[in-house]
């Protein structure tokens, strides 16, 4: 009875009625119901919790600059996750008509903030043999670029979008690699690899059903990893 019906739900048919037609070039992709739902709620629900584990950063903070990088990081985090449960509101609901493509936008562009605040307070806290200063600057430079990117070209180039991502994700990776003491590279690599993965969905609107809200996962789970490691090796190990 029961294999029946998982039969059932997941024969392919049924599987289609959940997501539409793939976009075309220049187009967004447009959400069933349930897609707009599963969107919302896969970003809403760690709203709240976000801005908790930035008080619990800096409650974590010894240092004044503990707590700027807990700052940067916990707002991020927190921008995150409330920008684009916004964005997928406005998208879901219909609020807001003609504002809908300035939280597109928002949406986007915020990930540009996020990756760079995630390299932040490992750029700021470790210590390396060279380049930290100069690849801190560089990441917010590209940050700013990916935004102003967003903000001129919005959905015309997809594929200069998932590049710039790409690059502004991996390259300070390599900078990241050359850590005098190298505590906290193992969960830093494993979130990387997971916001990495992620993209194939972001990528598979259309394709897949839920894609969209299985990228959400992803990050949630990538920002996880970090969020952990930015705790335990750069906040608390001055402490242990
Ligand atoms: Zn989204």
């Amino acid at each position: 009875m029961a294999l029946r019906l998982i039969r059932n739900i997941s024969s392919s048919a049924d599987l289609d009625k959940l997501k539409n037609e793939r976009a075309g070039p220049g187009e967004a992709y447009r959400p069933t119901e349930v897609e707009h739902i599963a969107n919302v709620v896969t970003h809403g629900v760690w709203v709240i919790p976000s801005l908790g584990a930035m008080i619990f950063m800096v409650y974590l903070a010894t240092t004044s600059l503990h707590t700027t990088v807990a700052i940067i990081y916990g707002l991020a985090l927190f921008a995150l996750f409330s920008m684009s449960t916004a964005f997928h509101l406005v998208s879901y609901t219909g609020w807001l008509g003609d504002w809908r493509i300035f939280f597109h936008i928002g949406d986007r562009a915020i990930i540009y903030i996020f990756i760079a605040s995630s390299y932040t307070p490992w750029l700021i806290l470790k210590h390396f043999h060279s380049w930290a200063e100069e690849v801190l600057f560089v990441v917010w430079v590209m940050a700013v670029c990916g935004i102003l990117y967003q903000y001129i070209f919005h959905e015309r180039f997809k594929w200069v979008e998932i590049v710039l991502y790409l690059v502004i994700g991996v390259c300070p990776a390599l900078v990241i690699a050359d850590m005098k003491e190298s505590s906290g590279i193992f969960e830093l690599s494993l979130g990387g690899l997971t916001y990495v993965v992620g993209v194939f969905f972001f990528k598979s609107d259309g394709l897949i059903p839920f894609a969209h809200a299985i990228w959400h996962c992803f990050v949630f789970v990538g920002a996880l990893f970090h969020y952990y490691a930015v705790c335990v090796h750069l906040l608390l190990s001055d402490q242990l």
